[in-house]
């Protein structure tokens, strides 16, 4: 193989350039002549396609329905945003020309769907009987960030989902609050097999234009925290600021209330980067469009026909199988490329495997071989592929757990997060004086209040002398 096509650089050792090499020699993406906008290559599309369909058919069960708003949003809509709009002022890419004329009103592309959708629902929903009103739009959106780009972690144009629900009060809305949180686990803990943190962002941390914001966290294998999706309560700011009102049973004319929540292409970016190696990239198998290559062994014509018709009878029987038989490529360029690719399995098929009716299966995470009977081979994958893609969750799950550590003691916090990283658990008063010390101390800001922590008991803030209200998880972020 030659050294274009294998990953030159170790993980452990420049984390962004393999990652840079792992997503383009795999063919997950590539680099465009637009800076900071990627292609989402075949693999990668697919690999999204999948997330995509698993977790809209989550949002129907939660009665999330899917629809689709305009690209552009008018400059007067987003004016009215103005809070929540703040963060993104910097990043928005304008519209201001068509062909040879300058328009009247400069057009937003759509950096996210606030502006434009209530400017519709102002007007669809007047009674409580329009209630809950729950929408979701598969799209792209554009933040023209100045940062350096990195594909899928951070892009100028990227694809998400965004939902944006409304409700009659505030209890109906967090209800969905948990329904949405679960179908984002079981998206990334089951598919993705990323474990994650759930918790509580603080005040500091959260949505500009949200009550309350949560999210899922993930520890990346260089000790750096990073969001993964994230959901908003936002009260009655939207409504107030976009005129959402309905009448109440009782005649009454009331905000509503809101959601909105999304999940993006960055969450391929975070599984990419936990469980690839520095053979190339490794795909969690339930994510993997094909979950087995057939590598034939030959050196005659007449080898080359018994292992073909072996090869043909193991693709019909495995699911998402394909052979490699091109003729000009050694097997061992093929191991190597399909290794690269992030294949689960290799199937290699020689001519002392036809004589015995059997065939050598590859783990791609473990390396492991094992000879398995053609016979019932399609049971053997499934189990390799199960044991394959728990494996990945544990591993994942081993270092979120080896990187999380406890103090109640800020000189010892302070040297944690300079010299290992991780998540640093420690309890914290709640007062942003706090977290804005310890962010301009370390760098590392609170990823969020995790769900699974009781509240602290007898314990005084890390930082002051206060009573501690949270047990909070303090990480450097990307
Ligand atoms: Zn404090």
């Amino acid at each position: 193989m030659s050294e274009d096509l294998g990953i030159t650089t170790s993980k452990k050792e420049n984390i962004g350039e393999w990652y840079r090499e792992v997503v383009t020699k795999s063919g997950l993406a590539d680099y465009t002549s637009v800076s900071g906008c990627f292609v989402l290559k075949p693999l990668s599309y697919s690999i999204w396609t999948t997330v995509r369909r698993g977790l809209d058919k989550l949002f129907k069960d939660i009665g999330v329905e899917n629809a689709y708003f305009p690209l552009f949003i008018p400059d007067k809509l987003l004016e009215k945003e103005a809070e929540h709009f703040e963060g993104f002022n910097p990043e928005v890419a304008w519209v201001t020309r068509a062909g040879n004329s300058e328009l009247d009103e400069k057009l937003a592309v759509r950096p996210t769907s606030e502006a434009i959708m209530y400017d519709s629902y102002k007007d669809w929903i007047r009674s409580h009987r329009d209630l809950p009103l729950k929408i979701n739009q598969w799209n792209n959106v554009v933040r023209w960030e100045f940062k350096h780009a990195t594909p899928f972690l951070r892009t100028r144009e990227f694809l998400w989902q965004e939902g944006h629900s409304a409700y009659a009060s505030k209890e109906e809305a967090l209800k969905d609050k948990k329904s949405v949180l679960d179908a984002y686990q079981e998206i990334c803990e089951d598919r993705m097999a990323l474990p994650c943190v759930r918790g509580t962002k603080t005040q500091k941390e959260k949505f500009d234009g949200a009550v309350n914001s949560y999210s899922l966290e993930h520890l990346l294998p260089d000790g750096q925290a990073i969001q993964g999706p994230s959901f908003h309560y936002d009260g009655e700011n939207f409504a107030e600021a976009f005129g959402i009102t309905f009448t109440d049973e009782d005649g009454e004319e009331k905000n509503v209330h809101q959601n909105t929540f999304g999940f993006s292409t960055r969450q391929i970016g975070i599984m990419i980067m936990m469980h690839s190696d520095d053979c190339g990239l490794v795909i969690p198998p339930r994510l993997a469009p094909t979950k087995a290559v057939v590598v034939p062994i030959y050196n005659n014509e007449e080898e080359r026909k018994s292992v073909l018709g072996m090869a043909e009878e193991v693709n019909e029987k495995v699911e998402d199988c394909r052979i490699d038989n091109r003729d000009h490529k050694t097997p061992g360029w093929k191991f190597n490329e399909w290794e690269v690719k992030g294949v689960p399995l290799r199937i290699e098929i020689g001519s002392n495997e036809v004589e015995d009716g059997e065939v050598t299966l590859v783990r791609r995470d473990t390396g492991k071989k094992t000879s398995v009977k053609v016979e019932g081979i399609e049971k053997k994958v499934k189990e390799e592929l199960e044991e394959m893609q728990k494996r990945l969750y544990r591993r994942a799950e081993e270092f979120m757990e080896e990187n999380t550590r406890e103090t109640e003691d800020y000189e010892e916090l302070k040297r944690i997060i300079k010299e290992k990283g991780g998540f640093v658990k420690a309890p914290w008063c709640g007062k942003q004086v706090c977290e804005d010390i310890v962010k301009d101390d370390t760098k590392a800001k609170i990823t969020n209040i995790p769900f699974k922590y009781d509240k602290p008991e007898d314990k005084k803030c890390v930082r002051c002398d206060e009573r501690a209200n949270h047990w909070v998880h303090f990480a450097k972020s990307r």
